[in-house]
């Protein structure tokens, strides 16, 4: 789950990271209560999940009630990227002598965590990498033996980071290395992390990713719940308790295990057509399971066809039939449905299904030939 820069901050500050005072906004009048309690000069930001605010003229510094009110009459409403912000956040504007870039990530093929610093902040961590990968220092961190001042000092010193930077910088990264950890974060960035004129280093942006696989330990999450995705259909999904997620194609995808619904959409890619999503319906293809995830795949209005793949294991291929014939009862799908349904008790299921099929239900016996159907279908 992608945190919102204010959230993100807060988050931050539970793990003593210095960031600037500030607070969110939803109207121009708000924006200005805001910036009297921040202090002037500030910075109006929009709030969006997505990079590049700057760039695309969604952050404003302000001098003034007047310039507050401009640059959130601007901001608010503002289109960036397909996000659109609804909300703001207003905060004292800094003095920024140095702009760096700090973040940590779990390294998968090292089994380590990853520690990137930069002295070559502010601009997009993707750039200086294509451009000049020197510019990042990297390191590996053992999750054993954590992170502590004395090598975050060398890091910090093997980046380039200003001499007047030093202890502040390893400082944060410190504490970003704990919320990283005890925070259950996937991606905890700061870019940039400032040094001010006054010498004190903080973090002016905040781009955090929690792992969801710890929300049972997080109860503190719950209030980021009702802020998450902005994809209706993944909304959609969660609430419904399917492992979804959006894709832009046109293809509707089930199956059942994640390894399958993956095959799946490399199938589908394989023989020239795109998914519209993953969806991997679990263990358990029961009618209700099945019937969700056709009401999910049916709200998508850019789904042309729809590919189920079903390799029954412990799951028996009779019992998701049943499913299916069920869900396709009580749902209207709008796009031909082509089934593959193949492993345990495949010639009852098939059998069960047949009196079903139509050229709006298909049946496939391979999942080549069942993707090829349903790419066909969906031009
Ligand atoms: P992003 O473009 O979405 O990554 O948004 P950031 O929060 O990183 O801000 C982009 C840029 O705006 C920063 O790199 C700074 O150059 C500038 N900026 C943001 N906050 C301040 C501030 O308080 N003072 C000044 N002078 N510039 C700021
Ligand atoms: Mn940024």
């Amino acid at each position: 789950m992608d945190l919102y820069e204010y959230q993100g901050k807060q988050y931050f500050a539970r793990f003593g990271i210095p960031t600037s005072p500030g607070g969110t906004a939803d109207t121009v009048d708000e924006a200005v209560e805001q910036a009297e309690d921040a202090g002037y000069p500030v910075v109006v930001k929009a709030q969006v999940k997505v990079g590049g605010r700057g760039k695309a003229g969604g952050i404003k510094l302000a001098a003034n009630p007047g310039e507050v009110r401009q640059a959130a009459e601007a901001i608010l409403g503002m289109d960036i990227k397909g996000h659109t912000v609804h909300r703001l956040w207003v905060e004292h504007a800094s003095d920024i002598e140095k702009e760096y870039y700090a973040s940590f990530t779990l390294d998968r093929p090292a089994k380590l965590h990853l520690g990137m610093l930069s002295a070559a902040g502010g601009v997009e961590i993707e750039e200086v990498a294509a451009t000049k990968p020197e510019a990042i220092a990297r390191l590996h961190i053992n999750p054993l033996d954590g992170l502590d001042e004395e090598t975050a000092r060398r890091w910090v010193d093997e980046a380039g980071l200003d001499e007047a930077a030093r202890d502040g910088a390893a400082q944060v990264l410190v504490r970003l290395y704990h919320c990283f950890v005890e925070g259950d974060c996937d991606l905890a960035e700061i870019n940039p992390l400032i040094l001010t004129t006054e010498g004190s280093v903080h973090a002016l942006d905040a781009k955090v990713t929690l792992d969801e696989n710890a929300t049972f330990r997080h109860p503190e999450w719950e209030e980021f719940a009702g802020t998450d995705t902005e994809d209706p259909r993944e909304k959609m999904a969660k609430e419904k308790g399917l492992n979804y997620i959006g894709l832009d194609g046109t293809v509707g995808i089930i199956a059942n295990g994640a390894g399958l619904a993956m095959s799946t959409l490399d199938v589908v890619n394989q023989v020239g057509g795109s998914a519209a999503n993953f969806l991997d319906i679990g263990g358990g293809a029961n009618a209700a399971v099945m019937t969700a995830a056709l009401e999910v795949i049916n709200s998508d209005p850019a789904v042309r066809s729809i590919l189920v793949n079903i390799f029954g294991g412990i799951t028996r291929v009779d019992d998701v039939a049943n499913g299916v014939i069920q869900a396709l009862a009580s749902v209207e799908i709008r796009s031909p449905i082509v089934l593959r349904l193949d492993g345990t008790n495949a010639e009852a299921g098939r059998a069960l299904l047949a009196p079903h099929l139509s050229d709006r239900v298909l049946a496939e016996p391979t999942m080549l030939s069942a993707a090829r159907r349903a790419v066909e279908l969906a031009r």
